[in-house]
């Protein structure tokens, strides 16, 4: 220990959670990490969230603080919006007009200013139900958007697992919510933000658009975005976006306010400014040309991928993808989901099971599983990868005995190891 309190690195202070986080590093150099909301975040962002900024309370925002000393954290937090600024602007809305709010603790939360500050409890929502790919915080029972909101799902269609424009439109008519959110969570397909605008103004609703998943594929050009087509625009900072784990809000002027009123005072404390300092990290690296060639190697690694397990006789909703993610029915292949994704995860493939559209099988035991592409591409895989582990893929749905399973995770530590990952020290 050294002699000054506090001074000491964790190896020494605390060697029980030192070697528990050595392990994991260990576990995410090993594997293949195909969980589609996951990624590494670089070690210029593990640095800045790591800082002495966890130090300080900031309640407020810039020149606006409760607390005195807030000289360097204002400049973190303008520095971090801006640079979101100028990464998500469109010609629809310029640098300049587009607002934004990094303080958000994460997604969930960032989707529940939404809510406190557009609709009152008791008031008709709209979102993808989640059996159908879309999130908790859209309005499902469980959630307490479910719970204090009047919640109409919208679904994708029996024939094609596509979201039903035509059914959104009917029920929006039909219901007039206040708010409509257009955004997934497992769903392989692009949106049409501006199908779901029409449909919003139709009925004066305020369009929410919740990009958590694929906020990094937008700042690259890989998915249309939405900002300037929906009114207020949300993400999570650390799925394809790369950075720490936190959530942001974009949104036109005239929401301004509201957005920051409702995010401080009306839901949170302090803004987690070690965080926010890994957002701006983030921000910059987005703008960096291999940023752009991660992006391209995301999608490029799904379409292969989807292609190569098409020829091994998966079956995937809605026959392939457009965006990080693939939604695998295993039905064909007479194995549920749950024994499936545990099979991988002794093979050193790690997935989660995951309900399909119309899924015959109970939530906790569904018909499918949802791999995505960001960290393996964040590593720098590519297409010949994609094919090994499509191989590795096949072999586990056909044979779950240990010896296989062992004999893979061995193949894929040794592939794995070619890879260094972002961020991890092994
Ligand atoms: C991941 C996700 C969220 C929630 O983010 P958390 O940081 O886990 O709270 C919200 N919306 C969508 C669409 C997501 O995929």
């Amino acid at each position: 220990m050294s002699s000054i309190e506090g001074r000491a690195p964790l190896s020494t202070v605390d060697p029980v959670l030192h070697e528990l986080i050595r392990r994991e590093e260990q576990r995410e150099a090993d594997k293949f990490r195909l969980i589609a909301s996951e990624n590494y975040a670089s070690q210029a962002v593990l640095d800045a969230s790591g800082s002495c900024l966890t130090n300080k309370y900031s309640e407020g925002y810039a020149k606006k603080r409760y607390y005195e000393g807030q000289q360097l954290i204002d400049e973190v937090e303008e520095l971090a919006k801006s640079r979101i600024a100028s990464l998500f602007a469109t010609p629809l809305l310029d640098e300049k007009s587009v607002h934004v709010n990094v303080q958000p603790y994460s997604g969930s939360p960032a989707n529940l200013a939404v809510y406190l500050a557009f609709v009152k409890p008791g008031e008709t929502v709209m979102g993808l139900g989640l059996p159908a790919g879309g999130h908790l915080t859209h309005g499902h029972t469980v959630s307490i958007t479910g719970k204090f909101f009047k919640s109409v799902p919208y679904g994708v269609r029996r024939t094609d697992h596509r979201i039903d424009l035509e059914e959104v439109r009917k029920l929006a008519l039909e219901h007039r919510p206040k708010l409509i959110w257009a955004g997934t969570t497992a769903y392989p397909r692009a949106l049409d933000f501006a199908a779901f605008r029409s449909i919003a103004d139709e009925v004066g609703a305020i369009l929410a658009a919740d990009i958590a998943h694929i906020s990094g594929l937008v700042a690259a050009g890989l998915h249309a975005s939405p900002v300037g087509i929906a009114d207020v625009v949300t993400s999570t900072t650390h799925k394809t976006l790369r950075g720490p784990r936190g959530g942001m809000i974009l949104c036109k002027p005239e929401h301004a306010a509201a957005i920051d009123r409702a995010v401080f005072p009306g839901l949170q404390g302090g803004p987690h400014n070690h965080t926010t300092a890994g957002i701006a990290v983030a921000a910059l690296e987005a703008t960096l040309p291999s940023f752009k060639a991660y992006a391209e190697r995301v999608v490029n690694n799904a379409q292969v991928l989807a292609n190569a397990l098409l020829e091994r006789g998966f079956s995937l909703i809605t026959g392939g993808t457009d965006n990080h993610l693939l939604l695998i029915d295993l039905t064909p292949k007479g194995i549920g989901g749950k024994p499936y994704a545990q099979a991988l995860d002794r093979a050193g493939i790690v997935c989660n099971y995951n309900a399909i559209p119309f899924d015959p099988r109970k939530p906790m035991d569904p018909s499918g599983i949802r791999i995505g592409t960001p960290s393996v591409s964040s590593r720098g895989m590519g297409a010949s990868e994609m094919l090994a582990l499509a191989g590795f893929m096949d072999e586990v749905a056909k044979d779950q005995s240990e010896a296989t399973l062992e004999r893979i995770a061995l193949s894929v530590k040794e592939l794995c190891s070619k890879f260094p990952a972002p961020g991890l020290r092994v």
